[in-house]
């Protein structure tokens, strides 16, 4: 079983304060899974990217902190933006085209695939989400697609180092996870489109009781926003994490 990646997507949920207290917690939970081949990517707020550096320095080898979006723009006039220079100090890994960026900002899919060669010309890889807004039989058909358009401007070195999220719309900060067997189906389909070094993650309303269906169906990784502020969820998520790791390293005995 290769690395399992942890985005933790604070949102804009965390407070300053919050920056102080989760992280030495993060910190500790990461140390605990070492030899778990789990791996944590904290992604806060951009302006708290270097207070959460700080808090965690030196940070253990399986943390690492991500931007929650970076501008398409590389440098020069463009107020409000957040560049990809301007986090690449702390950050290693930048979210790009999370549904609520790509609502809030009208982003088309030609969008995220110039943020996500930005990232990688940065050293940031980019973490490219993706995922129908309507549960369906014919999701596939409309995430190969918008998949397709995201990674436009990638060729296949390029492809082979990012990470995608799959992350079902309808699902995200719901009650509602995908069903295994859907998620599978999907991953699946995804599998046949992307080089085989290529990490694909699920995320949407990833929570302690559903967590092991994903990486049991050979997701890379669980992307997690609401859950990655909660201590107790998150241990929880881990948990049945290394159930999974667990189960299968007595199998393969
Ligand atoms: C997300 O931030 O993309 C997400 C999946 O959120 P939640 O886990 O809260 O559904």
């Amino acid at each position: 079983m290769g690395q399992i990646y942890i985005v933790l997507n604070w949102k804009i949920y965390a407070s300053i304060a919050d920056c102080f207290i989760l992280p030495p917690y993060i910190r500790q939970l990461a140390g605990e899974v070492l030899s778990y081949n789990l791996k944590f990517i904290l992604c806060p707020p951009a302006p708290f990217l270097s207070t959460v550096f700080e808090v965690l320095k030196p940070l253990p080898k399986n943390l690492a902190l991500g931007a929650q979006d970076i501008s398409h723009i590389e440098d020069g006039a463009a107020t409000g933006e957040i560049a990809a220079k301007t986090v690449s100090p702390w950050a290693s890994y930048t979210i790009v085209g999370h549904s609520e960026h790509r609502h809030n900002h009208h982003e088309t899919n030609y969008r995220i695939s110039e943020k996500a060669s930005l990232a990688l010309k940065y050293n940031l890889v980019p973490i490219i989400c993706v995922g129908e807004e309507k549960r369906s039989g014919i999701a596939t058909t409309f995430v190969e697609e918008q998949l397709a358009q995201s990674l436009v401007l990638l060729d296949k070195e390029a492809l082979k180092k990012v990470i995608i999220a799959y992350e079902p719309v309808w699902a995200i900060g719901a009650q509602d996870p995908a069903p295994q067997d859907y998620a599978e189906n999907m991953l699946k389909h995804l599998r046949k489109l992307l080089p085989a070094e290529t990490k694909i993650m699920y995320g949407g309303s990833v929570f302690e009781d559903n967590a092991k269906d994903f990486i049991e169906v050979g997701f890379d990784g669980l992307f997690i926003g609401r859950a990655s502020l909660k201590r107790k969820s998150l241990e929880g998520i881990i948990n049945k994490i290394k159930d999974v790791i667990n189960s299968r390293s007595t199998t393969q005995k």
